[in-house]
Parts: C-alpha cells; sequence; structure tokens
C-alpha cells in the first residue's frame, strides 16, 4: 500500500509498535520517527526491577537490536523534540526550527513524572521514567544507601521492593491505608505490605508537604503534612505524571490533559494518538479511557497502524498490567479499583500465592493473581465478558481446573 509520509512522534514502545505494523502490513511509504531520547527504543518496565538492581544491562532494555530497526526501513530523527504542529497544512515543526510535512501523524509522546515543588533541580531528588534517572538513582543509593518513595502505586511500591533487595534503607509513603489499597484493594495489598514489612521497608501513612533539606541544601528526606519528618537522603517522587503534550499547544488538537481520541485513536484528519498520551474512547465504558500501560502502549500502536493501512484493528484485549515485587508477581485483568466485592477463587492470600476476583454493580470487573498465571488467565473473559457476580460459583471449577 503506498502512503507517502507517515510520521511518528515519540520512539518508546508505542512509536515502534506503529512502525512495525506499518511495515509488517505493507506500507511502502516513508516513515519518520522523532524522538527526544537518543537511545535505541527501549522497555520501562525493567528501569524500576531488574535494571535498577543490576541484574540487566542497558543492552538488555532495547526493545529491537539496531540490525532489527534498520530493516524497518525509517528515518530516525533521534535527540529531535517536536515543539508544534500545523493541522491544516499537515506540518510538524522540530524545536530546531525544522518543519516536516506528513500525511498521517502519530503522536506517541508518552508522559513525565510529576515533582513536588521546586525538587527538580535538588541533588537526592529523583523521578523515574528514563534509564537516565535510573542510572542516576541508582548512583545515587550506592552513594547514600537510603531512600524514601513518595507515593504507594504501583512505580512507588516496586522500587521500594527492588531497592529493599539492595540492602537500602527505604521508607514507602502512601496516603492511602496501605500502598496500591486504592488500584487493588485492602485484602491483596495487605498481601503486599507483609512482603515489604518481612524485608525492612517501612511504610508510613500521610500525604507530603514538601522535601526537607539540611543547611548546606543537601536533601534529607520528607516533610508531611502533619509535621512529621521521614529522613533519607534520597526522595524519589511516584506522584503521577504529566502528558507531554505542549506541543500540540494551538494546533486545535483536543489535550487539555491526555489526547482525546475517538475508539480507534484517530484525533483529527491524519492525526492520530496512542499510548500513555492518548485516552481512547471506549464505548462499553461509555468514556474515555487512559492506560499507562506497557501491553497497552503496544496493542494501540499497532491498532492505529492498522486503521491508517485501512485495516480493521484488532480486538480491544481486557485491559493488562503486571507488577513485580520480591518473589511476587501480580498480574491485573480490568479495573480492580472502586470495585464492591471481592473473592479469593485459586490458592489464598496468605501464602502469597492466589486468584481473585473484583465485582462491581452485580458484574465481575476484574481479576487479579499473584504467582498463579495459569489460574488467573481464564479469568479475562468474565472480566471481559462483565459475568454477574451472582454466577461466581461457575468461576471457581473453572479457575481451579487449570
Ligand atoms: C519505571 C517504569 C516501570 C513501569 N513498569 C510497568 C509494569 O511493570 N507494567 C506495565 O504494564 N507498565 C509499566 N510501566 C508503564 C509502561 O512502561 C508505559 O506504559 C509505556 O512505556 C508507554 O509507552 P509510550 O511509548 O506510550 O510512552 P514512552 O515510553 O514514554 O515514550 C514516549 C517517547 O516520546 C518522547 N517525547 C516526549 N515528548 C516529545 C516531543 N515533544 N518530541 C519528541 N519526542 C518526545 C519521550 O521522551 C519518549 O521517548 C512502567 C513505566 C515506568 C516508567
Amino acid at each position: 500500500m503506498t502512503l507517502r509520509h507517515i510520521v511518528v512522534v515519540g520512539t518508546g514502545a508505542t512509536g515502534l509498535g506503529v512502525l512495525e505494523t506499518l511495515r509488517r502490513g505493507g506500507c511502502d511509504g516513508q516513515i519518520t520517527m522523532v524522538g527526544d531520547e537518543t537511545a535505541l527504543p527501549y522497555d520501562r518496565p525493567p528501569l524500576s526491577k531488574r535494571f535498577l538492581t543490576g541484574e540487566w544491562n542497558q543492552e538488555q532494555l532495547n526493545l529491537r537490536s539496531e540490525e532489527s530497526l534498520s530493516e524497518l526501513s525509517a528515518g530516525w530523527m533521534s535527540g529531535c523534540r517536536a515543539s508544534g504542529l500545523d493541522t491544516h497544512q499537515r506540518r510538524l515543526f522540530l524545536d530546531d526550527g525544522t518543519a516536516i510535512s506528513y500525511d498521517e501523524l502519530v503522536i506517541a509522546t508518552g508522559v513525565r513524572p510529576r515533582w513536588l515543588p521546586l525538587t527538580e533541580h535538588l541533588d537526592g531528588a529523583h523521578v523515574l521514567r528514563t534509564v537516565g534517572d535510573a542510572i542516576e538513582l541508582r548512583q545515587a543509593l550506592t552513594d547514600n544507601p537510603e531512600l524514601v518513595v513518595v507515593g504507594g502505586g504501583f512505580l512507588g511500591a516496586e522500587t521500594a521492593a527492588a531497592v529493599a533487595t539492595l540492602g537500602c534503607e527505604v521508607t514507602l509513603l502512601s496516603s492511602e491505608d496501605a500502598p496500591l489499597a486504592g488500584a487493588l484493594g485492602s485484602e491483596v495489598a495487605t498481601v503486599l505490605a507483609a512482603r515489604h514489612h518481612q524485608h525492612g521497608v517501612r511504610i508510613e501513612q500521610g500525604r507530603a508537604e514538601r522535601v526537607s533539606l539540611t543547611p548546606d541544601g543537601s536533601v534529607d528526606g520528607i516533610l508531611l503534612e502533619d509535621g512529621r519528618h521521614l529522613p533519607g537522603k534520597n526522595v524519589l517522587m511516584t506522584i503521577g505524571s504529566h502528558p507531554n503534550v505542549e506541543w500540540l499547544e494551538g494546533s486545535g488538537i483536543p489535550a487539555d490533559r491526555t489526547v482525546e481520541c475517538d475508539e480507534r485513536g484517530q484525533v483529527a484528519p491524519g492525526v492520530w494518538a496512542a499510548g500513555d498520551v492518548a485516552a481512547w474512547w471506549h464505548p462499553e465504558m461509555g468514556r474515555s479511557v487512559c492506560l499507562e500501560h506497557r501491553t497497552n502502549a503496544t496493542e494501540q500502536g499497532m491498532n492505529v497502524a492498522r486503521s491508517i493501512l485501512g485495516q480493521p484493528p484488532i480486538a480491544r484485549s481486557v485491559p493488562y498490567v503486571w507488577s513485580d515485587q520480591y518473589d511476587v508477581k501480580v498480574q491485573v485483568y480490568g479495573f480492580p479499583r472502586d470495585a464492591d466485592s471481592f473473592e479469593v477463587v485459586d490458592g489464598n492470600l496468605d501464602d502469597g500465592k492466589f486468584t481473585a476476583v473484583y465485582g462491581k454493580d452485580g458484574v465481575v470487573c476484574a481479576a487479579v493473581g499473584a504467582n498463579m498465571a495459569r489460574s488467573l488467565r481464564p479469568l479475562r473473559t468474565h472480566v471481559a465478558a462483565r459475568t454477574p457476580w451472582a454466577d461466581l460459583d461457575r468461576l471457581q471449577p473453572a479457575a481451579a481446573a487449570n
């Protein structure tokens, strides 16, 4: 299929998914990849896991080898930042003043971490999004093996786990009753909190007000809104993210926060968005949904490419995220947040090996497993089908049989 020029902005997992699917789908036109990072496309999940603990080196993060990338015959503009867009003239502007004409443009610029106010340039204050962030954090912990993690979501909890296994002194600050209590419910959060305690991680509940400094200006912990002080020479902020959308200002693209798309990822004629930066309309849920998850990044990238090629999308899969904490691999299908019912259907919580289903308004809304991938997999269909909670008995033999 001949398409003249497709430009993909963002060279992470989403951008790569777009490129590969275009070429595999027979696109023989010009494709230009624009990204402000200089490294080859790399995977972010290991940054808070095996890369942080030193088990993996930087090369192992690469999503593809240089050779495989060159076979995709794309033009790579690495270290280039998109700074503006004219959707009428179909032109993309870069911060070095270059303008690039396109026929189709894909926005895959992801998100960047939020910082506590006035912390961005402090020694000892960290975020974790890029390979550079991970290298810096690892070095800082070698020099001063103390860390206060602000934020008890997936990223905070698994970074605390990784850093604790390195023998560092770790405090994990969560605004909820326990880390991940909101995302996974109190039952599963309690299991994971017990693992943190076993590994010496101190869990505190509260809200960070600001980073505290010594008289000479070095970080020495976090001051909480209630006046308590959590000491630590390093502070990691995992308190949410900002989508990278500023460069779209004035383009007419609806991007107050995330880029608002239809259910195929289209934003405007010739403009698409996918991955962490995008919120796709979800017809079954009746609202836009933004999923900052790795599997979603690739799937949406693939689906945008298929739409550009005029091919039907691959079926939308059930939202999926995983998290590794110590010896526990947690896998999540669907949306456990705000569930009103919870039941373990296989294994048991105390062993840290179980599958559980979550219900909301009388239907199954999510399934979560810990170290039980085979037992969990069949439950996906019940999440997708929104099986009535009253039919839960039916699920138990299904799970046990696997
Ligand atoms: C430490 C960490 C651990 C994670 N662990 C998990 C996990 O265990 N499970 C899971 O499901 N998900 C996990 N995630 C989330 C997952 O990695 C993301 O969902 C995924 O990487 C999103 O890919 P993306 O391509 O949409 O965005 P990104 O990977 O952020 O790629 C966007 C790219 O665009 C570039 N860019 C931004 N603005 C511009 C611009 N103006 N011009 C040019 N380029 C620009 C960015 O620098 C970046 O290179 C983790 C994320 C992090 C950071």
